[in-house]
């Protein structure tokens, strides 16, 4: 493929504009996680799915990618869960990690090369603020530290928030901590009694969120790297603030390309549990729908546009992946004519990769790209139809399907689900590490029958568990 050409809508600076990476052929990708403190929903399941297809194209045109995405693993909702729950918060977050991984699974979401927990990176957020407080862009407070937004000039550039119009209430950290102004937000909490803390310089506490993602990202990808990713509602402060402070304590820029995509609404309304038209996969799964036509109605619609989610717009998306499997079907069964012309469907195989590559280098235009592929799917039937197929023919199709697949995930995707059990794939290192933190939450409950089952489970798909006093080890058979 050809890597020239690339496009992306850059958040920062909002325009179209060329996309060339720090190093020729090479992409890192920041992707921000979830919090794990529930089962994530279809409008968030939106968001991971675009990065999906970003890293699937971006590796279909030609570059070797890097995608980190880390789990917020310690913030307020999963401190508050773990001790409503009478847990530790290792054993209260496994079983959301647990159930996030299986729905990246079932959506045949390529994993990412690596998902660090925050709990994992506390020394690199605390050397990022003790790097900070030296420079006059922090200030400690009765145990906390904050960023001092005053310091940081170029504050807003990303989300265009004014930080001399921001009034009083328009606060950017809504914490309940004495700070020097209200713009202000939270690098380190000093402990609260009965929170989990680490020690630190300024006493014991916990690290605020935004700076995980700046610890995180500069652990695995540098200081400065190519593409940072998140849905629009992480745009501010969230990642306002991650360039602030990465920024401010490296001297290099942060993030070269932000992309950001839109919200899922259900019926053109807000989803909300109030409503009763909030949906999780297995809400959906528990309905009869498949994960195959959840992922094309996901994917299919522009990352910048708010994708409205139907049952109707789902049926729309069987239909597309029917008329797909039914070409399959009659390319498989095809006669096969003698002194055929080759060259016809050379012609043919040539537009459909160089329409879809232009589709995906245009910033993901996955309208254009599924439109080079049903045209494909219609000028080819018009060839079966005229038996016009030769020897060999069959297998390029299903080649040139096989390509652009690598891509889109959906074409060859298995029907059933990750707990489908029979045929099932072998199950990747995120799933096996989310399984045994399962089992070890399984374990302190004392639920031996489902840390039984999970170790069953895997050992049915071929990975031994091996426990010692120092955790955990599991291997391949
Ligand atoms: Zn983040």
């Amino acid at each position: 493929m050809d890597r020239r050409g690339v496009k992306f809508f850059n958040t920062l600076g909002r325009r179209l504009e060329p996309f060339e990476p720090l190093e020729p052929g090479k992409v890192g990708i920041y992707t921000c996680g979830p919090t794990v403190y529930n089962t994530v929903h279809i409008g968030n399941l939106r968001t991971f799915l675009f990065e999906d297809l970003l890293c699937r194209s971006l590796r279909f045109l030609g570059f070797e990618v890097t995608q980190i995405m880390n789990l917020t693993d310690v913030d307020d909702k999963t401190i508050r869960g773990a001790f409503e729950k009478g847990l530790a918060l290792d054993v209260y977050t496994a079983p959301f990690i647990a159930s996030f991984a299986a729905d990246l699974a079932t959506l045949n979401v390529v994993p990412a090369a690596a998902y660090p927990r925050a709990t994992q990176h506390i020394d690199g957020m605390q050397a990022i603020i003790t790097r900070l407080l030296a420079s006059g862009y922090a200030y400690e407070s009765d145990g906390s530290v904050w960023f001092r937004i005053a310091a940081d000039d170029d504050y807003g550039k990303l989300s265009g928030f004014r930080k001399d119009e921001a009034r009083v209430g328009e606060r950017v950290a809504s914490d309940e901590y004495e700070t020097e102004d209200v713009r202000d937000f939270v690098l380190w909490k000093g402990v609260k009694p009965g929170e989990p803390s680490w020690p630190s310089p300024w006493g014991p506490g916990r690290p605020g969120w935004h700076i995980e993602c700046s610890a995180m990202s500069a652990a695995f990808l540098g200081e400065t790297f190519d593409i940072h990713c998140g849905g629009v509602d992480n745009l501010f402060p969230h990642h306002e603030n991650e360039i602030a402070q990465s920024e401010s304590a490296n001297g290099v820029p942060f993030v070269r390309t932000w992309l950001h995509s839109e919200h899922l609404i259900v019926d053109g309304q807000k989803m909300s549990k109030s409503l009763g038209n909030f949906y999780t996969l297995g809400d959906l799964l528990a309905r009869g729908i498949s994960p195959r036509a959840l992922r094309y109605l996901l994917i299919s619609v522009h990352y910048r546009q708010k994708l409205n989610f139907t049952f109707a717009g789902l049926d729309g998306a069987r239909a597309a992946l029917t008329r797909i499997d039914d070409f399959i079907d009659r390319v498989e069964n095809a006669a096969i004519a003698q002194g055929h012309e080759e060259e016809k469907l050379s012609v043919k195989v040539e537009a459909l990769i160089s329409g879809f590559s232009a589709g995906l280098a245009d910033d993901l235009n996955v309208s254009a790209a599924l439109a080079s592929l049903f045209d494909f799917v219609r000028e080819v039937n018009g060839m079966i139809d005229r038996r016009e197929l030769g020897a060999g023919d069959g297998e390029r199709i299903l080649a040139a399907l096989r390509q652009i697949d690598s891509a889109l995930g959906v074409i060859f995707m298995p029907w059933g689900t990750a707990a489908a059990g029979d045929g099932e794939p072998s199950p990747s290192d995120v799933e096996i590490e989310s399984a045994i933190a399962a089992r070890k939450a399984a374990r302190a409950a004392k639920n031996f029958a489902e840390s039984d089952r999970i170790r069953d489970d895997l050992a049915a798909r071929g990975v031994v568990l091996e426990d010692s006093p120092q955790g955990t080890r599991w291997k391949r058979r």
